[in-house]
């Protein structure tokens, strides 16, 4: 809830407005998970809220560390049972969380375990800022990033994450400005457009992973709906109407999208559009039958970009011995594997 939500519903029950505030400080800036951690209301007031009310936050289910670069996974259990991935990675600027805005996916492209996995239900507000504060007070540090990058298409949850961008960005919350939060999607361009005339200051990412249809109709059932063309038309409004850069999304897989002509056809269609090109060796996920290109591909591959005026980098792998990536983990531990 706002706090001018909040401060109706306590009108409502008949409790003073400026406790709506008190909770309110509690729940963004103090991450409790319950009522009774609020120690600066009465015992009777605790209680009544308890009876009204329902804090819904994550819970750590399972917490892995990575011995190589510190990356610490999160496997998140929610109110119902369903569990959600977080990552946190350490920068030198600071720490980013990657975060889950649904349990599972709708969207089915063919390479990610997430989208393998089904899709169960969308996350609440609440629930994507509980894995921030989970995970904050686990650190015992401030969190300064966001990327909501996990488990799930956020702009299939559009709302919620609507609200949730508010909530973690305002003043009185965790305060975290749009400058530090990029979302990325795999495509629906309808909500391109609608993210796009609100002019947030957020980092719009766009999962490509390919450079025309043909390839793209068979990895990403999206593109069925909206393909490569669409997609780069509103990409370039959100870009125009923003001055944001894209950040654009390309998962290398040998012998799929990492041809030479791959890399032309790209970056001829990404001409005239502020952007970056991150090129991420495809994550082995069972049952997909993919392989990630080779090093000597991906240099190419870059070196053609670059040539043709299109920078690219190749991101580095963070917790690679932790299965970091989007839905690994619990796919891992819905299948009842050792972890
Ligand atoms: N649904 C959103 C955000 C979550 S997926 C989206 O698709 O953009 C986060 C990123 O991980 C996306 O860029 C997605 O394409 C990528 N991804 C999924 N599976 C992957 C894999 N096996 N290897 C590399 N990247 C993968
Ligand atoms: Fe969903 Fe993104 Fe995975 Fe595609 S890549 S299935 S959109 S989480």
């Amino acid at each position: 809830m706002q706090l001018e939500e909040l401060q109706s519903a306590f009108q409502q029950l008949g409790l003073q407005k400026y406790r709506a505030a008190q909770v309110y400080r509690w729940l963004h800036q103090g991450g409790v998970s319950s009522f009774e951690e609020m120690t600066d209301l009465s015992k009777a007031l605790r209680a009544s809220l308890a009876e009204s009310f329902e804090i819904r936050h994550a819970e750590i289910a399972i917490r892995r560390v990575s011995k190589l670069d510190g990356t610490i996974k999160y496997l998140f259990r929610l109110y119902d049972g369903e569990t959600v991935e977080s990552v946190l990675m350490q920068y030198k600027h600071g720490y980013t969380i990657c975060i889950s805005t649904q349990v599972g996916c709708r969207m089915g492209c063919t390479f990610c375990a997430t989208g393998k996995s089904g899709f169960s239900r969308n996350l609440a507000p609440s629930e994507m800022l509980s894995e921030i504060q989970t995970a904050q007070k686990d650190l015992g540090t401030r969190i300064s990033n966001v990327v909501l990058m996990g488990m799930g298409e956020p702009l299939d949850n559009y709302l919620n994450v609507l609200r949730f961008l508010e909530l973690v960005s305002s003043e009185n919350g965790l305060n975290i400005g749009m400058r530090h939060i990029s979302l990325s999607t795999c495509g629906l361009v309808d909500k391109i457009y609608d993210l796009a005339d609100r002019k947030l200051q957020l980092t719009l990412s766009v999962s490509l992973h390919a450079p025309n249809d043909e390839i793209r109709n068979r990895t990403m059932p999206v593109n069925r709906k909206w393909n490569v063309e669409a997609l780069l038309k509103s990409c370039r409004y959100y870009s125009d109407v923003t001055g944001r850069r894209i950040s654009f999304e390309y998962a290398m897989i040998s012998g799929v999208n990492d041809s030479d002509a791959c890399a032309l056809e790209l970056a001829s269609r990404l001409r005239g559009i502020i952007s970056h090109v991150n090129l991420i060796p495809v994550n082995d996920v069972t049952g997909t039958g993919y392989r990630k290109s080779g090093e000597e591909r991906l240099r190419k591959f870059t070196a053609i970009l670059e040539r043709k005026g299109i920078t690219a980098t190749v991101r580095r792998t963070l917790g690679s011995d932790i299965e970091a990536s989007c839905g690994q983990l619990r796919r891992r531990n819905q299948q009842g594997g050792t972890l």
